[in-house]
């Protein structure tokens, strides 16, 4: 079944057409610098030259002024790239949501009354949840003729309990403001949590998992019998480990201490803790590979980010082992699980006392695998594996389910 899938950003808009029996991505893009005179899209298609070929590449430049203009272009990349009905009949559109609060805990045919619901939880995810309704809004104005869903982020962390999610604040302001903890990537999550079980030869629903998504943005998810359990991100993203420009946990007397002695207003910290903290606050850099640059070059700052960074994962290594009280299998996921080494081996070192350990080897040639890979000694009793994420394809899959 064919289905477009979008991720809209606050200035950019993501999408793929794929097929959810073969998997084949018929198109892939990208919309950047949306609302800037210097905005560019980069479509990929094979619509025209068929499922073997490669993709061919088309960029466009030039000013788009928001989600409904990128919808135009992306529409006139793919009339001029092959007709989507070429390769199949549209059964849907599938949306990344990223907040869904306590109440969307399932893939949900959005109509303007969902909107409206999903617009009331923008004051829960102001830099994410806005973009989310531009997107809705503009790709329903595109393609009427055709159901659209909201997959939501929070979705797979609806089964968090609540000692998980209440945080110990005074708990009628906590009420009244629907402060709690609702976790994020959750889509991911549930993908390699699937993935990870037929690896393991188990069904879903009994198997017990730390999933490690480590990409730009970075959660650590408790899975018991296939269900979160636990969650990293809080809140909002910002809570949990540290990523590429997000500091995760910190004390959150240091927000009030930069207000009241170092005179910063409430916008700057959150633009700080958000934007200018994590791996780039700690070296300047957000991407790994050019932290391991740095340190390898002897910058300390970089070597001191890559401690900071894995303490962080090992710290909720060990306390979602502690929450599951067992284990099947640590799961690395993401741009980082999937394709840094030095970094898993760093985050697993030394674990063999709770029955991790991997092959050093296997581990230093697995980068970027299309399968799942166990890393693990044979017979150690918590595996330790690298299940590539799909997210689109999973979003793809709720979609159809949805519309079916
Ligand atoms: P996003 O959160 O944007 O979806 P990804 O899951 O694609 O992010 O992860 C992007 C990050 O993955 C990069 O910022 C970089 O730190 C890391 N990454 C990607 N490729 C590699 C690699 N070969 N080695 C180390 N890190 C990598």
């Amino acid at each position: 079944m064919l289905v477009l899938v979008v991720n809209a950003g606050s200035s950019s808009l993501k999408y793929q057409l794929l097929d959810t029996e073969s998997e084949i991505v018929w198109a892939v893009g990208l919309v950047e610098r949306i609302g800037e005179a210097t905005s560019a899209v980069t479509h990929r298609s094979r619509i025209r030259v068929g499922a073997g070929a490669p993709l061919e590449v088309h960029e466009r430049t030039g000013a788009i002024a928001d989600h409904a203009a990128a919808f135009d272009a992306v529409d006139a990349l793919f009339a001029a790239t092959g007709e989507v009905a070429e390769v199949g009949q549209l059964v849907g559109v599938g949306h990344r949501v990223v907040q869904g609060g306590d109440q969307f805990v399932e893939p949900t045919v959005v109509d303007p009354e969902v909107i409206e619901v999903v617009r009331s939880l923008n004051p829960l995810a102001p830099l994410h949840n806005p973009a989310c309704v531009a997107g809705l809004e503009s790709a329903m104005a595109a393609h009427p003729e055709v159901p659209h869903v909201a997959v939501f982020d929070t979705a797979f962390h609806a089964t968090i309990p609540p000692a998980a999610y209440t945080y110990a604040i005074d708990q009628s302001v906590a009420r009244a403001h629907r402060i709690r903890r609702y976790g994020f990537h959750g889509t991911s999550h549930k993908y390699v949590t699937a993935k990870a079980a037929e690896v393991l030869g188990k069904p879903v629903g009994e198997v017990d998992l730390v999933t490690l998504h480590l990409g730009n943005g970075a959660s650590a998810c408790a899975v018991r019998a296939g269900r979160s359990v636990e969650t990293s991100m809080g809140l909002t993203p910002l809570e949990g480990l540290v990523m590429g420009t997000r500091s995760g946990d910190l004390d959150p007397a240091i927000a009030f201490h930069l207000i009241t002695t170092a005179g910063m207003t409430a916008a700057e910290v959150d633009a700080m803790l958000n934007k200018r903290s994590g791996l780039v606050g700690l070296c300047g850099q957000n991407d790994l590979r050019e932290v391991h640059r740095l340190a390898a070059a002897g910058d300390a700052d970089a070597e001191l980010a890559l401690q900071v960074y894995v303490h962080r994962i090992r710290k909720y290594v060990g306390a979602y082992l502690a929450v599951l009280g067992r284990a099947d299998a640590i799961v690395f996921t993401a741009g980082v699980g999937e394709n840094d080494p030095e970094i898993r081996r760093r985050v697993v070192a030394g674990m063999e006392m709770a029955g991790i350990a991997i092959d050093t080897e296997l581990n230093a040639a697995t980068r970027g695998p299309s399968k799942p890979v166990d890393l693990s000694f044979r017979g150690a009793p918590i595996r330790v594996l690298v299940v590539p994420t799909n997210e689109e394809l999973e979003i793809a899959r709720q979609t159809a389910a949805a519309v079916r």
